[in-house]
């Protein structure tokens, strides 16, 4: 196999970060459960996007931007990070927002409301319009400018998660499942491309937490940032496993994801979220029930943060 090679990247977060056992939820479980704590990456609330920020705003300021834009829904978690870490670096942030879910200053608005952030709404469902208006709005305002797309899921931010397989195993993690929510795609094609390359036992399984076609992006990602890593490898949708646990919608609460948020907080005292987190662990304790879990094998959960949810999302729909 060729030499892998990482991009250039920022240093903007706080790395590496722990992973510990979950003992009471493995007690509960039956399974030895560890988690990575990419809830406390260091900015904002903590979160994934700040490992593929890393390397897209790398990218921005290697092209010169002054204005960094990107998009997502009204609660975005990757937008409130975005806007957190351009700031961070001197540049300036411009969201420009689906006019979808909850737009009043609560959760993430209220965050980007408190960074003094530009946002805009678009009543619109098609990223597509979004990106023509940050052309608009950026050739409007005479500054180079540099757009991040929903979620930062590109090849490059999806190096980020490769990245994440490898900071594991040089943690001295070997681990049999890894299992994360999956959303825009980014952070579920990095570590099923690094578990390839770095922990090639080990088998990712991404619980869809919205209704994309998750099998084309994923693989499609994975190959692209394979191509940037210079990895001669062959990928297949068979690398990885996918889950449905989307359940009455993005961005609204289901019932199973309600309990595993509950769970992890009253056993262990962590906070999950809602949209991404609590529906993904809610897909782990459902395969442990499964059976999919043996004794000796451990499994990894990855936390990616969305705290700004739990102050904005109701989960009433859920019960
Ligand atoms: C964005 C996000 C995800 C999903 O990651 P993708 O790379 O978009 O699939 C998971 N959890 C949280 C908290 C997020 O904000």
């Amino acid at each position: 196999m060729n030499a892998i090679c990482f991009p250039e990247k920022l240093s903007l977060g706080l790395f590496p970060t722990p992973v510990h056992e979950l003992k009471n939820i493995s007690n509960e479980l039956g399974a030895q459960i560890y988690i990575k704590r990419d809830d406390m990456t260091g900015i904002g609330l903590g979160g994934n996007k700040v490992r593929k920020l890393e390397y897209l705003l790398y990218d921005a300021k290697e092209k010169g931007a002054r204005i960094v834009f990107t998009t997502g829904g009204a609660q975005s978690n990757h937008a409130m990070l975005t806007a957190a870490a351009a700031n961070k670096i001197g540049m300036t942030p411009i969201l420009i927002l689906k006019k979808k879910g909850v737009t009043e200053k609560k959760g993430n608005q209220l965050l980007e409301s408190v960074m003094g952030t530009e946002v805009r709404f678009m009543d619109t469902n098609s990223y597509d319009d979004i990106y023509v208006e940050m052309d608009k709005v950026g050739s409007a305002s005479g500054m180079p400018y540099y757009k991040i797309p929903c979620g930062g899921s590109n090849a490059l931010g999806t190096v980020g998660y490769v990245d994440c397989v490898r900071e594991m195993r040089d943690q001295g993690y070997m681990f049999d499942h890894i299992i994360c929510a999956e959303g825009s795609g980014g952070t579920m094609a990095g570590l099923a491309l690094g578990a390839k390359l770095f922990m090639p036992d080990c088998r990712v399984t991404g619980m869809m937490v919205d209704t994309d076609p998750f099998d084309e992006i994923t693989v499609r990602l994975m190959k692209e940032a394979a191509k940037i890593l210079n990895a001669d490898i062959e990928i297949k949708r068979s690398d990885f496993d996918l889950i449905d646990m989307c359940g009455p919608g993005y961005a609204i609460a289901s019932e199973e994801g309600n309990k595993a948020v509950s769970m992890m907080a009253e056993k262990e005292g962590i906070f999950l979220d809602p949209v991404y987190t609590g529906k993904a662990f809610a897909g782990l304790i459902q395969m442990a029930k499964e059976g999919k879990f043996k004794k000796d094998e451990k499994i990894l959960f990855l936390h990616s943060g969305g705290a700004g949810g739990l102050f904005a999302i109701d989960m009433e729909d859920g019960k």
